[in-house]
């Protein structure tokens, strides 16, 4: 692992944990939760954002280890990638009180740690997950223009400055209706096609 990488990324986590003036930073400390920065391979060809931690990951820091979590497991095994080939973040580091959907506030103050991650791990696939992520990652990449409702976009792949992206279902659908997972495991495999490809 880059020496360079390692020493960027953990700049982020310090001046996340630090970051007194994020508006989530007080409810974090008030609930002794932790920011949950991201984790995963560092030179990994594939991202995952997410939109902001749930209450299983604000109490660990570990970005999706609950109820969605198992999910994303289920579907990356479903293809055969495993979760330390792949990077996954959350575009808010903070949780929001009662996984409320982070407002626009949240995402300008916490999505520069997201940018700056995405330039130092340089994925080729960055896989949006839900709209929130999609809707951040579109503005990001000069797609609002093609903004539509995740259900329209879902597995369908954009490719801008040689990265791919691709919007998915948030896998926490999949946990209010387990029809879900059909169609998400369809959009995986789109990734599968992609590694291979590379
Ligand atoms: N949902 C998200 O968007 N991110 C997580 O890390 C967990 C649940």
């Amino acid at each position: 692992m880059s020496k360079r990488v390692k020493k960027e990324l953990k700049e982020i986590t310090d001046e996340v944990i630090a970051c007194k003036k994020c508006p989530l930073y007080e409810y974090r400390k008030k609930n002794k939760f932790y920011p949950v920065i991201g984790e995963g391979n560092h030179r990994a060809e594939i991202m995952f954002i997410g939109e902001a931690p749930g209450f299983n990951e604000a109490k660990t820091g570990r970005p999706f280890c609950g109820a969605a979590g198992k999910i994303l497991d289920e579907l990356l095994e479903s293809v055969g990638i495993k979760r330390e080939e792949v990077y996954i973040t959350n575009v808010v580091k903070d949780r929001p009180p009662n996984n409320r959907d982070p407002n626009s506030e949240e995402v300008k103050a916490y999505s520069p740690f997201l940018k700056r991650q995405i330039d130092i791990i340089k994925p080729k696939v960055i896989c949006s997950l839900g709209n929130c992520s999609t809707d951040f990652i579109f503005k990001k990449y000069g797609l609002e223009g093609k903004i539509q409702g995740i259900s329209k976009v879902h597995g369908k792949v954009f490719s801008v400055d040689k990265i791919n992206i691709i919007p998915l279902y948030h896998p926490a659908a999949a946990t209010y209706n387990p029809n879900m997972k059909e169609i998400m495991k369809k959009d995986f495999q789109i990734l599968k096609r992609l590694k291979n490809e590379t």
